[in-house]
């Protein structure tokens, strides 16, 4: 059985992979022609709504087809749960932060910036997966994953804020886990683990 990712962030792509390699039969692939999609906005003010938005979205681009869409992102204390679903766009939401290292860098320089006076470093990793067919979405799950914001960056692996991310239950960031371990306690991971548990026994 084919699921279709509806993301072209590579680094989904590989999460989602490697995830589902406890689900043998299941093959996760990128959604044909995605490129050529236009991008449905992203204006939901929950990343469920974001999700469900997009699986229903896209599923119509693949006629009869299971299609996945997710929204993820992180969740800080001090700072009122923001980035939240404005997280690939935080260094823009702050005034533009740049770091001169492209999009990723520019965020994780923006909370860096946003978490120098704070103390309270609490925060969390949240994915919603929304599961669609011909534009009705079938199946909602959501995984989390608790941390804390490191004052610098540790780490080359992963993406987004996973050099800032420390995972207790790693014991180091998510940029310096393996891919692996990452996938085993990560939102996403356990987002797409009871997606693929519930879909199997349907
Ligand atoms: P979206 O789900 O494509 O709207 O983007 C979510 C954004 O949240 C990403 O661009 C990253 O900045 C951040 N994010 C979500 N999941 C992860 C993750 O697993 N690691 C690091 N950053 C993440």
């Amino acid at each position: 059985m084919i699921v279709y990712v509806a993301s072209s962030n590579p680094g989904k792509l590989r999460d989602f992979r490697s995830a589902a390699d406890a689900f043998p039969g299941i093959s996760i692939e990128p959604l044909p022609g995605l490129a050529d999609i236009p991008a449905p906005a992203e204006d939901a003010p929950d990343f469920e709504g974001n999700a469900r938005a997009k699986a229903m979205y896209y599923s119509k681009f693949a006629p009869g087809a299971w299609v996945v869409a997710d929204d993820s992102g992180l969740e800080v204390d001090a700072l009122d749960g923001r980035p939240g679903v404005r997280s690939a766009r935080f260094s823009q939401d702050v005034g533009g932060v740049e770091s001169g290292d492209g999009l990723d860098a520019d965020n994780n320089l923006a909370l860096t910036l946003a978490m120098i006076e704070q103390t309270d470093r609490t925060a969390r990793y949240r994915c919603v997966l929304a599961l669609a067919v011909d534009g009705r979405v079938e199946m909602v799950t959501h995984g989390k994953l608790e941390g804390e914001v490191l004052t610098d960056p540790e780490g080359a692996g992963g993406f987004g804020y996973d050099p800032l991310f420390y995972a207790p239950e790693l014991g180091c960031t998510m940029a310096q886990a393996g891919l692996e371990d990452r996938m085993r306690v990560s939102h996403r991971g356990r987002a797409l683990a009871s997606l693929l548990r519930q879909w199997r026994a349907c």
